[in-house]
């Protein structure tokens, strides 16, 4: 067998692994990019809050925050879940989760946090939810093949924690 055949016989074995691993990173960088895209987002509605403030310098005005900044400071709320859950789905997407107390990174089939102690939930039926929120993003671009991955990766979850 020559060092072609090898590699070819090898890539073909591993091949659904690492469609699977692929198709895992594609939905990170996805994630990644929506939380940087709402991180732009704070940041200009800290902008249009500065100058809100200013102008109320300007004219010798008081300001009242929960009157006059209520549509921004709710706009930031809505942003900030936002970065959290999608955080929190890129550490399903790495088998990781955060422990509530202490907030460290572990692995996500640790019933006891390494860290603090502190009992860790069951959180299967939550990631069953997030994989169905990422197949409805990911309507636009998605095809069958892709959904029979995610599907593969949901029975594959399932399975290993049974
Ligand atoms: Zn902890």
């Amino acid at each position: 067998m020559s060092c072609l055949d090898k590699i070819g016989k090898t890539a073909t074995n591993t091949c659904k692994v690492t469609v699977c691993k692929t198709n895992k990173m594609a939905k990170r960088a996805k994630l990644k990019m929506h939380i940087n895209e709402c991180k732009e987002e704070i940041e200009d509605i800290y902008n249009k809050i500065g100058k809100k403030v200013y102008e109320k310098h300007v004219r010798e005005e008081n300001i009242d925050i929960k009157q006059d900044l209520k549509e921004e400071c709710r706009k930031i709320d809505r942003y900030s879940k936002e970065i959290d859950s999608s955080i929190e789905r890129i550490l399903m997407l790495k088998d990781m989760k955060k422990c509530p107390n202490c907030f460290s990174e572990i692995m996500i089939q640790y019933n006891f946090c390494p860290n603090c102690g502190k009992k860790q939930y069951n959180i299967k039926p939550r990631e069953e939810k997030i994989i169905e929120q990422l197949d409805e993003t990911d309507i636009d671009d998605t095809n069958e093949k892709e959904a029979e991955i995610v599907k593969n990766e949901k029975e594959e979850f399932l399975e290993n924690n049974e």
